[in-house]
This record gives C-alpha cells, structure tokens and sequence, in this order.
C-alpha cells in the first residue's frame, strides 16, 4: 500500500510540523495566563534548520511582546528562519516598538501567525508591514484555539468592556444546590476534576462576579486558588443592593484592593464599615426591575481595564445575565446526577421574553462530570467580520 504523501505547504515545511510549532508557540502563550492583561496573551517560537533557536512569551510587567523575548533567545541565529505566532505581529509603537520591525531587523525569512488581530483599526497593519520588507506570511494553522485564547481581549479592544463568561454547576435535572442547606455550608455538585478547572477559569479571568444570595448562603472567598502567577489579584465583584454582607465574611478576610461591593443602598455607616476592610464600595443606579444595571457596571469594569468577567452566582444573577443578554460564553459543568423536586434550580426570576443560545460548542468529560462550553456571541466574528470566515 502506497503511504499518502506528507501535505506540505508553500514554504516546504511540512503541514505536521507547522502544527508542532504552532502548538508549541500556543503552549508557551499560555504561560502569560493571568499575566498578560490587559494586553494579549501571545507565544512565539524561532525555528530554524528545523530546530528551536528561540521562544518567548508576553508579560505585560516584562513589557517585551512574545516575538521579541524569542528574537533575543535567537540572537544570529534568527537570520533565515521562520517564526511561528499565535496572533498577528504589531505594527504600533506603544510601551515597545513594534515587532514586525524588530522580526524584520533580526532578519527572519518567514512569519506563521494564527490569527489576524482583532483590533479593526491595525488587522492586516503587521502583515503588511512583513510583506513589504520581503517576509513571507502566511496564516495558521490553530486559528481557532490561538482566537479563543484571546476571546477577551478581542471583546475588550473593540467594545472597552469585558468579555462575561457565565459558570454554573448543575446537575441532570438542572439544579444548582439541594432543597435546603445549612447556612455557610457549600454543597459540591461537580467532582474534583471540575473544581480544579473552575480553578483554572478564575486564574484566567481578570474579575469574577457574584450576588449577595451567594455570598450569604455559602460564605465563600471566591479566590483563585490555581497556585499559578498573575500579575493582579483577581477582582472580586459582590452585587449587593441592600448592603447586607456580614463584617465577618470570609470574603472580607485580607482584601487587598480585590473586592468591590456594587450597591443602590444610601447607608453611609454600613458604607463607611466595608471601605474600612478594604472593600470599594461602588454605587451603581437601579435599572427598571430594580435590580443593579449589569450593563452600567461592565461600563465600569471596563474603564478600569477588566478584560474578562466570570459569573459564579445563583439562580437569579445567571438568569438575568442571560435575560438582560450581557453573556458572551457559558461554562456549564454538568454532573451526573439528579437533586430532585425542591431543588434550587440553575435560573429563577422574572419570565424572560426570551434567553440566548449557544452558537456552537464544545463538549468535554472531567472525570464523572461533562464540561459544555461555547460562546453566546463571538467577540472574534464581530472584530474580523465574516470576510475572514
Ligand atoms: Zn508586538
């Protein structure tokens, strides 16, 4: 039987190791999780004679951008050879100058970057700044993996608001906790492994947002306990209209300018005891229902340069995240096992005139639990438009 012959690209590089490379480079852009914002997370690998000269990857506090922590990896060695990069090189000059210079300086023949930029205003600029310098570009492969990785900052360079991502844990029949629950104590709906990658979501968003319900039935912390750098804490949002949260919270133990208290309430002494430990108290005016305007404090977030906000909450806030239509994406963990009648279920309140739906997901088992995770509204097809399918 004749062997199918290797698809090799343009360049003579085999399509596998293009993919190698691109993985590689993927990989070493995940390193700058939690380290990365408000800028992107990107990876870049140098390869030459089909080995590794240099790799690099972004850390805002390091201020140099991926390509150029590989080109000083690479040194000579960077003449003639081609790196792979999970987003588009920038062409602006902002805290750096930028890398298509410095990828042309160093003498690169050949650059592999996964996606565009997102920024409407510079997609393409990198390229072309490549091209007219006599480097070969070319796009992909990992297009898809290399855009989700920076599905926030997308949103955030074309909106200057965070992407939301909503997170519930449910079971079969939809619920979220047990008819009835001490006071203070949390009931585990998912297993270990689900937890850890609840974990690994925290680490890699910029705020998490929960309601005062939350807070007062579970007494949480609401930490990310991933064990791995960032370069800020995780912000802490509590929606609490009424400005009921108890002094002796555990999330009010060692605050340290990560917790935000979001409020209608006008009483000055129960403000006054929160901004004592640590707490911004932020208030926020009532939208129609009464409740706090989620849009007005996405605004806010946004100004603040949060990139990413996940939803830890109850039945009520998931339903009106996804009633007022402020959720981008959805995590739900799902385990395999049912609450029964009485339960608390995953959303409650105000019938919606209508919820959103996934555009597409993906599935994914955790041990006993189902991971389904998709996007309600691709920040990536509204920056690039669908010219770029
Ligand atoms: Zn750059």
């Amino acid at each position: 039987m004749r062997m199918p012959e290797t698809p090799q690209i343009a360049s003579g590089i085999p399509a596998a190791d293009e993919l190698k490379w691109m993985e590689l480079a993927l990989t070493l852009a995940r390193e700058g999780v939690g380290l990365a914002s408000p800028n992107p997370t990107v990876g870049c690998v140098i390869v030459r004679d089909n080995k590794i000269v240099g790799r690099g990857f972004h850390q805002y506090a390091q201020r140099d951008h991926a390509e150029v922590v590989a080109l000083a990896e690479a040194g000579d060695a960077s003449r003639g050879a081609t790196a792979y990069v999970t987003l588009e090189p920038c062409s602006h000059y902002g805290r750096t100058g930028p890398c298509a210079r410095a990828l042309t300086e160093a003498g690169v023949a050949r650059v592999v970057a996964a996606t565009a930029d997102p920024n409407p205003l510079v997609e393409g600029r990198g390229f072309a700044m490549l091209r007219s310098a006599g480097i070969e570009v070319s796009l992909g492969p990992l297009t898809a993996q290399a855009r989700e990785l920076n599905d926030a900052f997308a949103h955030f360079i074309r909106y200057r608001k965070p992407l939301v991502s909503l997170k519930i844990a449910a079971t079969l029949d939809g619920a979220i906790a047990p008819p009835q629950q001490p006071k203070g104590t949390s009931f585990a709906i998912t297993g270990a492994a689900s937890r850890a990658r609840v974990q690994e979501l925290r680490h890699a968003h910029d705020a998490l947002l929960t309601g005062i319900g939350t807070v007062l039935a579970d007494d949480p912390l609401l930490t990310d306990r991933s064990q791995r750098p960032r370069r800020q804490r995780l912000l802490r949002i509590v929606l609490d209209s009424q400005l009921r949260l108890p002094l002796e919270s555990r999330i009010l133990e060692n605050v340290a300018d990560d917790l935000v208290i979001v409020t209608r309430s006008e009483d000055d002494a129960r403000r006054q005891a929160l901004t004592a430990r640590g707490a911004r108290v932020l208030k926020l005016d009532a939208q129609a229902e009464g409740g706090i305007s989620l849009r007005a404090l996405l605004q806010y977030l946004g100004e603040q340069e949060i990139l990413s906000v996940l939803i830890e909450a109850g039945a009520r806030l998931n339903h009106s995240a996804l009633a007022t239509d402020v959720v981008d994406k959805l995590y739900l963990f799902q385990s395999p096992r049912f609450l029964g009648p009485g339960s608390v279920p995953m959303l409650a309140g105000t019938p919606a005139a209508r919820l959103p739906r996934l555009l597409r997901y993906s599935s994914e088992l955790l041990d006993e639990d189902m991971l389904i995770a998709g996007y309600v509204r691709d920040p990536w097809e509204a920056a690039l438009g669908l010219a770029h399918g």
